[in-house]
């Protein structure tokens, strides 16, 4: 099974869920370009990007997932959740509403897989490649075992963003940390305008899903 190094690949999706303009736009423009947007720009206008990390030696490609603005109307489709092996619950520290969406997000988040028919209708190939056929020329290991993974295994943090907000802060660091322990998420404050913890977060959601699957 092992190919040895260099011969292996993991492709891994992600996706980022939250209120509208949490920042989770942001959030992925300083991750995978190390860009900041100031206007308030509704979408980073792609599906999603792709980053490269190594963990262990074994090149990791982290598929991530922006919406496009249909949070606005609440109209997340289980196409956007299809396939996810990790999730970033994203808010924003000045905003309490949005806090006390994190729950909903949670809620759409696990019943799109629990109840999803995708998680038992359709091969996991399907998560990786966008045709029918794995392609075994691509070298992308699949990355889960047995079907139990797909259904239970999401790697899910809470971010709370924009926390160089510090003066108009709305939600403390204990309450995002005392809800993280409560629903079993990690947690952490980023901020995508000055970079705090940005890269952290997302190596630790992926360094997670890798350890759920090698
Ligand atoms: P999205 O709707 O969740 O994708 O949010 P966006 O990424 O579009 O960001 C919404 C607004 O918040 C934009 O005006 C951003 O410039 C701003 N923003 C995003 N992240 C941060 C941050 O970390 N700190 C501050 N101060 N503003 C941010
Ligand atoms: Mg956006």
């Amino acid at each position: 099974m092992e190919e040895g190094l260099g011969g292996e690949e993991y492709l891994f999706k992600v996706v980022l869920i939250g209120d509208s303009a949490v920042g989770k736009s942001n959030l992925l423009s300083r991750f995978a370009r190390n860009e900041f947007d100031p206007n308030n720009k509704a979408t980073i206008g792609v599906e999603f990007l792709t980053q490269e990390l190594e963990i262990d030696g074994k090149m990791i490609k982290a598929q991530i997932w922006d919406t496009a603005g249909q949070e606005r109307f609440r109209a997340v489709t289980s196409a956007y959740y299809r396939g996810a092996v990790g999730a970033l619950i994203v808010y924003d520290i000045s905003r309490k509403t949005t806090f006390e969406s994190v729950k909903r997000w949670l809620d759409e988040l696990t019943s799109t897989f629990l109840h999803g028919p995708f998680v038992k209708h359709f091969s996991v190939w399907l998560n990786f490649i966008p045709t029918l056929e794995p392609d075994p020329s691509l070298g992308h290991k699949c990355s889960f075992g047995c079907t139990a993974h797909c259904e239970t295994t999401v790697a899910r943090m809470l971010v709370g963003n924009k926390c160089d907000l510090e003066d108009i802060r709305a939600v403390s660091m204990e309450d995002g940390k005392s809800l993280a322990e409560e629903e079993g998420l990690f947690f952490m404050e980023t901020s995508a305008l000055n970079s705090t913890n940005v890269q952290t977060a997302f190596e630790i959601v992926i360094r997670e899903i890798y350890n759920n699957v090698s």
